[in-house]
């Protein structure tokens, strides 16, 4: 047979196929179906064109961000109600795309204990859905030969449709001009460091090869998401002036087998094609899991993708500049294939930035807000301890909308702070009634705030406010001192007894019956650094053991429990009792601050800490 002959049998097969698969579109066979759908998801829930990665959902649920999801096409989608500090504690509904294999999903949720609801695909002629089910490899087949022999060219924007099913959904930037540059990145020195010498290689590689140097091939960027991974990937693109590939792992997990590796090798012969380049693989946990992990013994697209890639990265041993980055927060989870030289094997921590990183952070996302003169972003970097670089970016646009809805010119210390209240505490809800509860919070609060500036090693008050935010009726707002590293015993101590300082300033002002549920909160809390110190950090009695830690929660006899509960009780009662102390001691000052209270609603922690001057407060010891 010839090679024309060949050809127009190919092309003979393929319309027959066209046809087919123009029935199947009409009818709606699976592939369609799924877009139909997705369509139709969108009109449905009216939702903004928000999206989220699995990865990221993933942490949601952890983070207890999610109140609600609703399944759609045999769970392949979801639409999540979510709310969280990134996205201004407004719920939003949220698109999720979930990857085949993630079966245990709906454990996860019941888990989690998730209002979920899963709605079925429109119901479709049985006889229909059989052929599709067998004509649509055939299709896919005859199709793939058919293009893979006629398509020398690659399109760009590959992936939306499916005949393009083989080819890699990596965004490519053939001049990336991100506009991002190291300048814009603050408070991950290190990893920084370790990026410009990368760029430095891809602007001049006879530098390192003259010298026998090996350029890394992977460079594996690992921490908590909102830390400034994808940041320092478009800069090294920007600022080397290479290409620049983007895509996330999970757009590579899909349903039939060999097409996630498919993918893989697409991108990488155009990654080869456009060296020195970039590639950029966001959430690489989502291919790079360890193999043979998943439920079943494991996942043969999964599987097969995760090779397909180690092979490649095997494949240029003389690095002729295609540089994968990597990032994810789940390196525990990562095939150790993954890891070993030759593959990524530069690893990078990027972790959430200290105090003099998010006054750096503060300042590039400053850089282009007209902030007033009483704005101190010094003091805004030492309220915010365990935020993410993506969190403070987010607290001063949040600021600058505020402005914008106040009509002013400038932000202000108000708007930054109101900012800051909102994501920290969740949003203001409007104030209380003049009421005997609201004379009851003002105590309490008071009572945390007293206790906390008259403990020796506690941080000091912020604010105190009447105003319900997030769920609670009022709140006392601490400066977190330091970088919470260490805590002594002593700090520990002292949290518990200004914790417990409120209920008991309840108990002491109204007396035992009038004592209300408010402080259900407060007592978990009291209850868990207490539970902590005896089974975690040895501060008890029972000595200096571990008998808990986050692999091996509780698993003791009775008698050894009946010991822990009873080290628990006493350092609490301990506590209570200084706690008591304090507030007796101080109740002058206690009422007239609570009448003060009532009065302004909010005192900030220097008008708190005027009024309390005037009057001399017994500085406390913890034990
Ligand atoms: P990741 O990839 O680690 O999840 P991103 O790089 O996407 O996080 O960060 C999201 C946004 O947060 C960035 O666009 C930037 O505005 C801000 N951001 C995060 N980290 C930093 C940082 N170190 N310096 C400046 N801005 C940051
Ligand atoms: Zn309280």
């Amino acid at each position: 047979m010839d090679r024309n002959f060949i050809q127009k049998m190919l092309i003979g097969i393929f319309a027959i196929a066209c046809l087919i698969f123009g029935v199947n579109l009409i009818t709606s066979g699976d592939y369609i179906q799924e877009q139909v759908q997705n369509e139709k998801l969108e009109i449905n829930t009216n939702v903004s064109s928000s999206r989220m990665t699995y990865g990221r959902f993933l942490e949601y649920l952890e983070m207890g961000w999610v109140k609600q999801v609703d399944l759609y096409d045999n769970s392949r989608n979801a639409i999540v109600q979510a709310s969280s500090p990134e996205l201004g504690n407004r719920p939003q509904a949220i698109r999720v795309e979930i990857p085949i294999g993630a079966s245990q999903l709906i454990q996860k949720l019941k888990e989690y204990n998730i209002d979920f609801d899963a709605h079925p695909a429109p119901s479709k002629n049985v006889f229909i859905s059989i052929a599709s089910n067998l004509l649509l490899p055939l299709i896919f087949i005859s199709g793939l030969i058919f293009f893979f022999q006629n398509s020398d060219n690659f399109s760009q924007n590959s992936g939306s449709s499916p005949m393009n099913i083989g080819k890699s959904p990596a965004r490519f930037d053939p001049r990336p001009e991100t506009g991002i540059t190291f300048n814009d990145i603050a408070g991950i020195d290190e990893a920084k460091a370790e990026f410009e010498e990368i760029v430095s290689f891809l602007k001049e590689p006879d530098r390192y090869t003259r010298v026998g140097a090996k350029i890394p091939k992977g460079v594996l960027l690992v921490g908590p998401p909102g830390t400034g991974k994808t940041l320092l990937a478009k800069a090294i693109a920007n600022e080397a002036n290479v290409p620049f590939f983007s895509v996330a792992g999970s757009e590579f997990v899909e349903m039939f087998i060999g097409i996630g590796a498919a993918r893989i090798r697409d991108l990488f012969n155009k990654a080869s094609e456009n060296a020195p380049c970039i590639v950029f693989i966001d959430e690489i946990d989502a291919v790079g899991r360890e193999r043979g992990s998943g439920i079943g013994g494991g996942n043969d697209e999964r599987e097969q993708t995760l090779n397909q890639l180690l092979t490649e990265m095997d494949g240029f041993k003389e690095n002729k500049g295609v540089i994968v980055v990597g990032a994810t927060n789940r390196v525990d989870i990562l095939d150790a294939a993954l890891l070993r030289p030759g593959r990524f094997d530069r690893r990078i921590t990027v972790g959430l930035p200290d105090r003099l990183g998010r006054i750096g952070i503060l300042k590039v996302h400053a850089k282009n807000k007209p902030l007033a003169e009483d704005v101190s972003l010094v003091q805004l970097a030492n309220r915010t301890p365990g935020f993410s670089g993506a969190d403070l970016a987010n607290l001063l646009n949040e600021a600058a909308i505020l402005a914008t809805r106040y009509k002013k010119q400038i932000i202000t210390k108000n708007e930054v702070n109101e900012a800051a209240d909102r994501i920290i505490g969740g949003i203001a809800g409007t104030s209380m009634e003049d009421t005997k509860n609201k004379r009851l919070i003002a105590y309490h609060e008071v009572g945390h705030a007293i206790a906390g500036s008259v403990l020796e090693g506690h941080d000091e008050v912020e604010k105190i406010t009447l105003i319900p935010r997030g769920g609670a009726k009022g709140l006392t707002w601490f400066t977190p001192n330091e970088e919470q590293g260490l805590l002594s015993r002593s700090q520990l101590l002292a949290r518990i007894i200004m914790t417990l300082a409120g209920r008991v300033t309840e108990q002491i002002v109204f007396g035992n019956t009038e004592v209300t549920t408010g402080a259900s909160n407060d007592l978990q809390q009291v209850t868990n650094i207490a539970r902590q110190m005896v089974t975690r950090y040895g501060m008890s009695n029972i000595g200096p053991i571990a008998l808990e830690n986050d692999e091996s929660p509780a698993d003791y006899d009775d008698k050894l429990a009946d010991r822990i509960d009873s080290e628990v009780c006493k350092i609490i009662n301990h506590c209570e009792n200084v706690a008591k102390k304090i507030i007796l001691d101080n109740r002058v000052i206690i009422d007239l601050i609570v009448e003060k209270l009532l009065d302004m609603e909010t005192l900030d922690g220097e008008e708190f800490r005027e009024l309390v001057r005037n009057y001399t407060v017994l500085p406390t010891k913890v034990a």
